[in-house]
């Protein structure tokens, strides 16, 4: 019996003396010192022995065991020691390399526009009022007093849903729907910024563009107020240095109505291609709203008058920029993006 454990003993510690690996320690472990494991097997046969031997030989068996296990122990150590050591070793980091950075990205073109554009007015006093894009024939036309031959209503021009309903060609809309959910005659100061749809495709021309209008109403609002209004925005948004000036025009839902012009910003008045060597450039729509649209909102156009004016967003871009073709906007060419 002890001569057996001798050399089991020998064997094991020769064996572990040549391991390599955690997986062929961890095998070994099991063989010797597992449930049914050499050494195990050899306790297992204590009870076979005579009772003065069992004590001697029983403690023979436990000395080989605590060896067997201290040196297995060792070993797991010593190998993960190895294994932390080429782990710093193959994830050191070179503080020497550049960074990677964070591409960040910026708003659009048309974002900035419109933002500059609200703040302007924000600054004026002026409040945000929002509708919806799918709109009401009644809303979009008949409340804005657009007889039932302008050629806006023409199927070849808007996109209709239905008869009664179609993507809205103006943020007009918003407008009456202020003036109706407001009560009769109370002062009004809104701008309603926002996405339009028209059946339009070219270089100045998308069918999806975005408007910003602005209505005002109360007490004793005459043109004058639409006059210093609009030049106070031409000014903030185009700079000192333009001239503004009012142009008659016609819109079914103002009158008197004006076309609002800055003196070219390429050329400064002298004229070039993009003013068509006019020295002028239309930024917007205005006028004196239709006595008609109020009674039509409840609002009695004999105690209230009131002003509203229209532009495209994509409109003001292009000028502030200097962009020829509109398309650029909605192309989401990176390359075009990066400079603004
Ligand atoms: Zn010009």
């Amino acid at each position: 019996m002890e001569q057996e454990l001798k050399s089991l003993r020998e064997t094991a510690l020769t064996e572990l003396a040549e391991i390599a690996g955690k997986d062929a320690l961890n095998e070994l472990k099991v063989k010797y010192l597992g449930k049914k494991g050499l050494l195990t097997g050899v306790l297992r046969g204590l009870g076979a022995l005579s009772p003065e031997d069992r004590p001697r030989v029983g403690q023979v068996v436990n000395e080989i065991r605590n060896e067997i296990e201290q040196i297995i122990s060792d070993k797991f150590e010593v190998m993960k020691q190895a294994e932390v050591v080429r782990k710093l070793a193959s994830e050191t980091i070179d503080v020497t390399l550049p960074g990677r950075r964070a591409e960040l990205g910026h708003l659009h073109p048309l974002t900035l526009t419109l933002n500059r554009i609200k703040d302007t007015f924000m600054r004026m006093g002026f409040e945000i009022a929002e509708g919806p894009e799918v709109e009401k024939d009644y809303y979009n036309f008949e409340a804005l007093n657009l007889p039932q031959d302008h050629p806006a209503r023409d199927m070849q021009d808007s996109f209709y849903i239905t008869k009664e309903f179609l993507l809205r060609t103006h943020t007009s809309p918003v407008q009456v729907r202020t003036m109706q959910s407001a009560e009769p005659n109370q002062p009004i100061r809104i701008i309603a910024p926002g996405k339009v749809y028209r059946r339009d495709y070219d270089a100045t021309h998308s069918p999806m563009f975005q408007q910003v209008e602005g209505l005002v109403v109360d007490k004793g609002i005459s043109f004058a107020d639409l006059k210093g209004t609009l030049e106070l925005f031409s000014k903030e948004i185009f700079g000192n240095r333009v001239n503004v000036r009012f142009r008659p025009s016609f819109f079914p839902f103002t009158e008197p109505s004006a076309e609002v012009d800055i003196s070219c910003v390429m050329c400064e008045g002298k004229g070039c291609r993009v003013c068509s060597g006019t020295g002028w450039l239309e930024i917007l729509g205005s006028g004196m709203v239709h006595p008609r649209v109020l009674e039509m909102s409840s609002f009695d156009p004999n105690q209230v008058s009131g002003f509203a004016f229209g532009m495209g967003v994509e409109r003001i871009a292009m000028l502030t920029y200097g962009i020829d073709d509109l398309r650029l906007f909605f192309d989401n060419d990176i390359r075009f993006l990066r400079q603004f």
